[in-house]
């Protein structure tokens, strides 16, 4: 069956913002699984003749003790347990901040292949200098991307190809 990818990160970071450009260009079905929660979104991804499972979450708070976002972080939880790739998304607006660290633990212990997206790079020349502090997140090289203007999308695919 086919590679499953999920996608994580704190809520606002542009999860969905990412999962619905790829929807929109290179999808084939966006569909909502009945009976499964409503943060997990899942979509049909064909990229350089690899075709994978995209998996939209609702957002990861690693403290909070809310219902909603403890369920949402429950819910994170199970994707990041059935992808084969992750891509962990940052915001370069608000810069690395403690819940992202917090986020790369839980993402480490599960010994699967991390891609990390800093999003919200919609000016790479203004914003490449703030990139750089999310290699102290010790999960590899910062991917920039702009979800929203569709800039570094191609590069972030390629590299999660590379791991089926
Ligand atoms: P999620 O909670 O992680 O799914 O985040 P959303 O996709 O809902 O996006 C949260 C906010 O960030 C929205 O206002 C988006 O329009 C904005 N956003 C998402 N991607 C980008 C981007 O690449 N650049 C900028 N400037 N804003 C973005
Ligand atoms: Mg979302």
């Amino acid at each position: 069956s086919k590679p499953i990818v999920a996608i994580v990160g704190r809520p606002n970071v542009g999860k969905s913002t990412l999962f619905n450009a790829l929807a929109g260009e290179m999808i084939s079905i966006v569909k909502d699984t009945p009976g499964v929660t409503r943060d997990r979104i899942y979509a049909d991804v064909e990229w350089l003749n690899h075709n994978f499972t995209l998996i939209d979450t609702g957002g990861i708070e690693p403290d909070s003790r809310d219902i909603i976002l403890s369920q949402m972080r429950e819910q994170a939880q199970i994707a990041i347990d059935t992808a084969d790739v992750i891509i962990f998304i940052t915001d370069v607006r608000q810069g690395l901040v403690d819940s992202d660290t917090k986020v790369a633990d839980m993402l480490r212990r599960s010994h699967k292949p991390v891609i990390l997206a800093v999003n919200k790079v919609d000016n790479f020349d203004k914003f490449m200098p703030d990139v750089y502090e999310f290699y102290n997140l010790g999960i590899g090289d910062p991917q920039p991307i702009s979800a929203s203007s569709r800039l570094g999308i191609g590069d972030l695919l390629d590299r999660v190809v590379e791991h089926f």
